[in-house]
C-alpha cells in the first residue's frame, strides 16, 4: 500500500504546537515510507476561518522544513485542497446518502434533542441513545448519518491498539447543516476517501470521532484508513498543555529565537523516540528511524526548559558564519536600521563570543546593543552595585593606561588592566566590573577585554570619561 497522509488544519487561529506535532509525525512517516504528504485546509467553518491563519500555518510548515507533495499552493490531482472550494461536492454526497437510506433529514430543535438526551440519562442509558431517526420522515433541516445499531464499531489503532465503540454511544451525527454547509465529519471523511488517504495520524482528542469516520468512509464507498492517535501534549506538571505552561502557538517560537532544526528535533520527541539514548539527532536521522510503532501511548511532555537547552545546543553547533547570518536580522530589527560595514565587522568579531552564551536568537541583540551607540544605555541596578567610593579614581587610572597602549587588541588591554589591578591592589570585582558596566552598560556581557577591543579605543575611553563625570556629579560616591 502506498503511504498517503495528510495534515488538515483549520485556519481559525495561529497553529497550535499540538497540530504541528501531528503535521511533523505525518511528514516523517511519509518521508520514511517514500509516500505522499498532503496539506489540506479544513475551512468548513466559514465564519471563523481567516486567510491570515492559513498563511501562518503554511509559513510555520515551511519554517520547520515540512514540505508537502500535494495540497494548497502546490496543487495536485484532486483540484482544490481547500474545503471551502468543495461545498457542492459535500452537499451532493450528503443527498446521495439520504437517497440510499443511510442518512436522513432532521428538523428537530436543539431543545427537542436536549430532551431526548435527558430522557436517556434518566433511564440510565447513554445520552446519545435516543438521537436516532424519528418515525415520521421530514424533507427539511439538517442531515444526520444513521448509525447502524446492530454491532459495535471496532478497529485496530496503531498506537492505542484494539478499539471498540458500542453503537448506542455514537449519536446519529449531523453531516450537513440546515444551511447546506458540511460538518467536519463529512468534509474530512469524504476528502480522506477521495484523496485515498492511507493513514490518519492525529491527536487523541479526535478518537471519539473515529467510529463516525469509519462508518461514514464505508457508506461513501471507501475503505477506512489506518488510524494512529497520538498522545496529547502535557506540561511538566502533568496538566494538559495550556498557555499557563508557555506559548502554545508555533508562531511564538518562530519569533522567539528558536532554530527550526531545534524545534523539529524537540517536537519529534513529543510521543516518539529515536532510540533509548539519543536526544539530539538530525532530520535525516529522524526520517530514517521514524515509524508509528515507536509512538508511545503515554502523554507527551512539552518541557520548555528542555527546548531551551536543545536550542542552545543547536546554536552553539552552528558554524560562526551561519550564526551571524541568522542573528544579523534580529540585531538590525532591534536597532531599526541596517548596520554599516564597520559595525558589521565589529559585530562579526564579537559574534562567536555571543554564540557561546546564547540560548535564544532573540537574546543576541541585547547582548551586543552596547556596540552600537544609539543603544548604549546603562542598567541602573548594575551601576549602583559596582560604582562605589573610589571607583572614579580606578576608572581614571584605567583611562591613563588604556591611552598608552600601543596596539589596541584584547591581549594588550588585558595586560594593561591586570597590571592596574596589581598596582592598586584591588581585585577584578572592584577594578574590572565598574569598567564593564561603564563601557557595556551591563554587568553581564561578552568577555571584557575582547569587548573593549571590538568597541575600539576612542569609544571605550569616551564611555569611561562619561562614567567618571557622572560619578563626580553631586550626590554620587567618589
Ligand atoms: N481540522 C481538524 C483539526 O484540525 C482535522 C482533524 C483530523 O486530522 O481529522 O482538528
Amino acid at each position: 500500500m502506498s503511504v498517503r497522509v495528510r495534515i488538515a488544519p483549520s485556519p481559525t487561529g495561529l497553529i497550535h504546537v499540538g497540530n504541528v506535532r501531528s503535521a511533523l509525525f505525518n511528514w516523517l512517516f511519509a518521508r520514511h515510507h517514500k509516500g505522499t504528504f498532503i496539506v489540506r485546509i479544513d475551512d468548513t467553518d466559514v465564519e471563523r476561518s481567516l486567510r491570515e491563519y492559513e498563511v501562518d500555518i503554511l509559513e510555520g510548515f515551511r519554517w520547520l522544513g515540512l514540505d508537502w507533495d500535494e495540497g494548497v499552493e502546490v496543487g495536485g490531482p484532486h483540484g482544490s485542497y481547500r474545503q471551502s472550494d468543495r461545498f457542492g461536492r459535500y452537499r451532493d454526497a450528503a443527498h446521495d446518502l439520504v437517497d440510499r437510506g443511510l442518512a436522513y433529514y432532521d428538523d428537530r430543535t436543539p431543545e427537542q434533542l436536549e430532551e431526548l438526551r435527558t430522557r436517556a440519562q434518566a433511564e440510565k442509558r447513554h445520552p446519545n441513545f435516543y438521537i436516532r431517526q424519528p418515525a415520521e420522515p421530514v424533507r427539511a433541516g439538517a442531515i444526520r448519518f444513521s448509525v447502524p445499531q446492530d454491532r459495535p464499531i471496532e478497529f485496530e489503532d496503531v498506537v492505542r491498539d484494539a478499539m471498540r465503540f458500542e453503537p448506542e454511544t455514537v449519536d446519529d451525527f449531523v453531516i450537513l447543516r440546515s444551511d447546506g454547509l458540511p460538518t467536519y465529519h463529512l468534509a474530512s471523511t469524504l476528502d480522506d476517501v477521495e484523496y485515498e488517504i492511507s493513514h490518519v495520524i492525529r491527536g487523541e482528542d479526535l478518537l471519539p470521532s473515529t467510529p463516525k469516520h469509519i462508518l461514514l468512509s464505508r457508506a461513501l464507498g471507501g475503505t477506512p484508513p489506518v488510524y494512529a492517535h497520538l498522545p496529547l501534549l502535557f506540561g511538566p506538571d502533568g496538566k494538559k498543555l495550556s498557555k499557563r505552561h508557555g506559548d502554545t502557538s508555533l508562531a511564538a517560537y518562530r519569533r522567539g529565537g528558536y532554530l527550526p532544526e531545534a524545534m523539529l528535533n524537540f517536537m519529534s520527541l513529543l510521543g516518539w523516540s529515536l532510540d533509548s539514548e539519543r536526544t539530539i539527532f538530525t532530520r535525516d536521522e529522524a526520517i530514517a528511524a521514524f515509524d508509528l510503532d515507536r509512538v508511545s501511548k503515554n502523554p507527551a511532555i512539552f518541557d520548555l526548559e528542555k527546548l531551551a537547552w536543545l536550542n542552545g545546543e543547536y546554536i552553539r553547533a552552528l558554524a560562526p558564519a551561519d550564526f551571524i547570518e541568522r542573528v544579523m536580522p534580529q540585531v538590525e530589527a532591534s536597532l531599526g536600521r541596517r548596520l554599516n560595514d564597520s559595525e558589521r565587522a565589529r559585530f562579526s568579531t564579537i559574534a562567536p563570543l555571543v554564540q557561546e552564551r546564547t540560548k535564544l536568537l532573540i537574546e543576541a541583540p541585547g547582548q551586543v546593543a552596547w556596540l552600537f551607540s544609539e543603544h548604549f544605555d546603562i542598567d541602573p541596578e548594575a551601576w549602583t552595585k559596582v560604582m562605589v567610593e573610589g571607583t572614579a579614581d580606578v576608572l581614571a587610572d584605567a583611562v591613563d593606561r588604556l591611552e598608552k597602549i600601543d596596539i589596541w587588541e584584547s591581549e594588550s588591554i588585558e595586560a594593561a588592566l591586570r597590571s592596574m589591578l596589581e598596582d592598586l591592589a584591588i581585585n577584578a570585582r572592584q577594578g574590572l566590573q565598574p569598567l564593564r558596566v561603564a563601557v557595556t552598560g551591563s554587568s553581564v556581557s561578552p568577555p571584557l577585554f575582547e569587548s573593549l577591543a571590538v568597541l575600539g579605543r576612542q569609544r571605550t575611553i569616551d564611555r569611561l570619561r562619561a562614567a567618571i563625570e557622572r560619578l563626580g556629579a553631586p550626590g554620587h560616591p567618589r
